[in-house]
C-alpha cells in the first residue's frame, strides 16, 4: 500500500497568499497519488499560527470544499517553529508521512517527487536543500552564509542550506516526540534523531505574495536559540578565554611586581583604566551568555505546553472518516 502523506503548512498572517498557493498543493498531492506514490487519503494540513487576517477563514472554507485540506488553529502567535511541530505532532499518528514546507510558494514543490521516492527507497528523513540563492539579497545570502557556518563551528549539526522543507516519517516522528524542549531549533534536532537521511535539492523562488515574517532581528534570534539550543560550546569557549585570561592576568602581576621593585612605577591612570574596562567587558559578555542558558533552563523546567490547539477543521467525532480514511 502506497504510504499516506500529509503535507504540514504554517500559515501565518498569509490571506494573499493561501488562494494561490493552496491549490497547488492540493494538485501536487492529487498528481502523486494518481502515479501511485502516495495513498488517496493523504491531506493538506495548514496550521494557522494565530492569524489577525483572514487566514484561519479561507482555511476552514477550503476543508469544506475538498476533504484533501485539513487545518488547525493555534490559539495564539507561537512562531514558526512551534506551528510547524503542531502540525507534525497532530500528523504523526494518522499518517505514514509528512511533508512540512511554507506556504508562500518560496519552496519548490516538485522537490515532492523526489523526496516521496527517497523515502520509498528507504529513507526515513529527507532534508530540501536549496541548490542558489539567486532570488535571495546580496546582503540575506551572506547572512545566512555565516549563519551555518557559525551555527556548525558552534558544534550545532544542521544541514547546510535546509530550512524547514523536509520529509519526516511518522516513525521518526513518534521518538521525536520524546524531544521535550520547548526552545525549538528543528532544522538542528532533527539529525540528532538518526535513522537513515538523504537530501534533495531545489530552487528557492521569491514569495507569490505578501512579505515575510523573518527580518533581521528575528534571524538573528533564531540563530541565537540555534546554537544555544543544541550546543554548550559558548560556555566552554568562555572557560577557554578565562583560562587564557588568568594566564595573561597571573604574567602581569609579575610584571607589575617587577617594576614596583625596580622602582619604575608611574602613576598609571591609563592603564588602570584599560584594564578594568577590559575585564569589566569580558565579565559581562560571560556573564550574559550564561544568562541566557540560565534563562532557557528557566523555560524548560517549567515544561509549559510547546503548542495549543484551539480548534479545527474536523472535529473528534468525524475524526475517523476525515482524516483516517
Ligand atoms: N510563519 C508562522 N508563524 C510566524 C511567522 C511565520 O507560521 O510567526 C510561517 C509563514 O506563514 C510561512 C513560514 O512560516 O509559511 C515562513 O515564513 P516567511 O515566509 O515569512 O519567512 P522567510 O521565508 O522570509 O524566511
Ligand atoms: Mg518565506
Amino acid at each position: 500500500m502506497p504510504p499516506r502523506l500529509i503535507i504540514v503548512i504554517p500559515c501565518y498572517n498569509e490571506q494573499e497568499v493561501l488562494p494561490i498557493t493552496a491549490p497547488l498543493f492540493l494538485e501536487k498531492l492529487t498528481q502523486l497519488s494518481s502515479q501511485g506514490k502516495i495513498a488517496e487519503n493523504s491531506r493538506v494540513m495548514f496550521v494557522n499560527d494565530g492569524s489577525k487576517d483572514d487566514t484561519w477563514n479561507i482555511i476552514s472554507r477550503l476543508s469544506q470544499e475538498d476533504e484533501h485540506y485539513i487545518g488547525i488553529c493555534q490559539s495564539r502567535n507561537r512562531g514558526h517553529q512551534n506551528a510547524v511541530l503542531a502540525g507534525l505532532m497532530e500528523a504523526k499518528d494518522i499518517c505514514d508521512i509528512t511533508i512540512s514546507i511554507d506556504c508562500d510558494g518560496q519552496d519548490d514543490i516538485n522537490a515532492m517527487d523526489r523526496m516521496v521516492e527517497e523515502y520509498l527507497n528507504g529513507c526515513e528523513i529527507v532534508y530540501g536543500v536549496r541548490s542558489s540563492r539567486k532570488t535571495d539579497t546580496f546582503f540575506k545570502r551572506n547572512t545566512a552564509r555565516g549563519f551555518y557556518k557559525l551555527l556548525n563551528a558552534m558544534g550545532a549539526e544542521v544541514v547546510y542550506d535546509h530550512a524547514d522543507y523536509r520529509l519526516v516519517s511518522s516513525r521518526v516522528l513518534q521518538e521525536f516526540a520524546n524531544f521535550k524542549e520547548v526552545n525549538l531549533f528543528l532544522r538542528g534536532m532533527f539529525p540528532l534523531v538518526g535513522f537513515k537521511s538523504t537530501s534533495v535539492s531545489y530552487e528557492r523562488n521569491e514569495r507569490v505574495a505578501g512579505k515575510s515574517h523573518y527580518p533581521l532581528s528575528k534571524m538573528l534570534n533564531l540563530a541565537f536559540d540555534g546554537i544555544t539550543s543544541l550546543s554548550i560550546k559558548p560556555i566552554k569557549m568562555i572557560f577557554g578565554l578565562g583560562m587564557f585570561i588568568a594566564f595573561i592576568s597571573f604574567i602581569g602581576v609579575i610584571w607589575a611586581v617587577v617594576e614596583q621593585l625596580l622602582g619604575n612605577t608611574v602613576s598609571g591612570w591609563a592603564s588602570t583604566v584599560c584594564i578594568i574596562c577590559f575585564f569589566s567587558g569580558i565579565q559581562l559578555i560571560s556573564i550574559g551568555v550564561i544568562g541566557e542558558y540560565i534563562g532557557k533552563i528557566y523555560m524548560e523546567v517549567k515544561q509549559r505546553p510547546r503548542y495549543i490547539i484551539s480548534e479545527r477543521t474536523w472535529t473528534d467525532k468525524e475524526n475517523d472518516d476525515v482524516t483516517r480514511s
